[in-house]
């Protein structure tokens, strides 16, 4: 049961992009920023294009996305409806390994992305049995389909034998290469035909009748996937009956949450290509706070635990993930809150390091300016200014409450399957 002061977490989803280095993780993070900047002015910057010269300078000086979480807005373009998106930064290096563990740990869902020149790649791979571990539901962005040996099924077949999982195509390119020049919906199908260079114009309609087989092929597979994890699906998949989108949705939405299914889109980020639909899909199948487990906390010097589900009124219970330094305002503590409200000027135990300490200000980050806010709630990220000696993986309660540590990030050695 959702009660009124959670309900504005069904309209949260806090995610990570996942990704092979040179898959276009930068690129696809970038065009995510600059749509959900575009839509939602925010702070001094007013439109999308003073967003995008912003981008480049940063890419300039070599910087790209500088906070561990940048908190996003997006209006679904099916129900209108505005959703927080926060992006949790998920290192992309095989060295960083432990970072990106500890990126795991506080986000509720991901977005694979792969090169379709190259199929699944042995570090994505690696990255994928990360997520595994963790739970992490999954949504797969077949990037670059632009790009000479661009192959969306290449990357079906790679997801069902290298990670042996099973692909739910959501999507079907239109033209492949230099050729690329629209997204088939399988799940509403519809057309998504873009009409600029840019790849900002689009226009919605009826799919060209030359995709008519491979759209009958793709649509066979999203269903019988859908029906792997959906009595309703499987019932009229039996039956030789269609499912309605909402059914077929409510479906996908249900196996990918339960990580038995991965919904698999295309694009391409460079030419701005696929990245609304992919924020759509984000929305549509990846959970928000609510849909995921309870976060557990241990009781110390005791086997007992606790659980914190997503509640603004429960007990605080926060998670350290990252420290950086702030030019301006120094050390800057990044936490996901699971349960409770962290107030600014408050006290808060710092139960790993045991010691009680002073929160400061607090900020939202955004693609190009920090907000300051006076408390984040169960479900959102942000930046502390002003503890002293919170370091990543430490866990953040109320000052006086039951003392408990989040479950560790100190996991198990990974079980690779080759
Ligand atoms: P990352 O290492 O995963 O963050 O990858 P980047 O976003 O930095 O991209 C790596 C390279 O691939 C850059 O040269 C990008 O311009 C290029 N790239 C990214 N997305 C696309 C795409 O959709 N199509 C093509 N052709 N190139 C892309």
């Amino acid at each position: 049961m959702t009660t009124k002061a959670q309900s504005y977490l069904t309209h949260f989803r806090n995610i990570g992009i996942a990704a092979h280095i040179d898959a276009g993780k930068t690129t696809t993070t970038e065009r995510i920023l600059y749509y959900t900047g575009r839509t939602h002015n925010i702070g001094e910057v007013h439109d999308g294009a003073a967003t995008m010269d912003w981008m480049e300078q940063e890419r300039e000086r070599g910087i790209t996305i500088t906070a561990a979480a940048t908190t996003a807005k997006w209006k679904h373009s099916g129900s209108g409806e505005e959703y927080t998106v926060n992006i949790i930064d998920t290192p992309g290096h095989v060295d960083f390994t432990i970072e990106v563990e500890r990126s795991m740990r506080v986000l509720d869902g991901a977005v694979a992305v792969f090169d379709s020149s190259q199929g699944v790649e042995p570090q994505s791979e690696t990255v994928w049995r990360q997520a595994d571990r963790y739970g992490v539901p999954r949504i797969a962005f077949s990037n670059k389909m632009d790009k000479t040996g661009a192959s969306f099924e290449l990357v079906l077949s790679d997801i069902r034998e290298r990670l042996g999982a099973i692909p739910a195509p959501i999507q079907y390119p239109m033209g492949q290469e230099s050729d690329f020049k629209g997204i088939i919906d399988i799940v509403r199908l519809q057309a998504h035909t873009y009409t600029n260079d840019l790849g900002t114009d689009i226009e919605v309609g009826e799919i060209p009748a030359q995709y008519a087989d491979k759209v009958a092929e793709m649509r066979q597979q999203l269903i019988e996937a859908a029906a792997e994890v959906d009595e309703d699906v499987m019932m009229k998949f039996l039956e030789g009956e269609e499912p309605t989108t909402e059914e077929l949705v409510t479906a996908i939405r249900k196996g990918t949450i339960d990580k038995k299914i991965f919904p698999v889109l295309c694009g391409s980020a460079l030419k701005n290509k696929g990245v609304q639909l992919l924020l759509d899909a984000v929305v549509d199948y990846l959970p928000s706070p609510l849909e995921v487990p309870a976060i557990k906390g241990r009781l110390e010097d005791s086997e007992d635990t606790r659980e914190f589900p997503a509640d603004p009124e429960g007990k605080l219970a926060g998670l350290a993930f990252k420290i950086m330094a702030d030019p301006y305002v120094g050390r800057l503590t990044f936490v996901r809150i699971y349960s409770g409200t962290l107030q600014s000027g408050s006290y808060v135990y710092n139960a790993t390091k045991e010691k009680r300490e002073r929160v400061g200000r607090l900020l939202k980050m955004h693609a190009n300016s920090r907000e300051e806010v006076t408390e984040l709630k169960a479900g959102e990220l942000g930046a502390v200014i002003g503890l002293k000696d919170a370091g990543t993986g430490n866990t953040l309660i109320g000052d006086g409450d039951e003392r408990v540590l989040l479950e560790s990030i100190d996991v198990p050695e990974p079980v690779i399957k080759l």
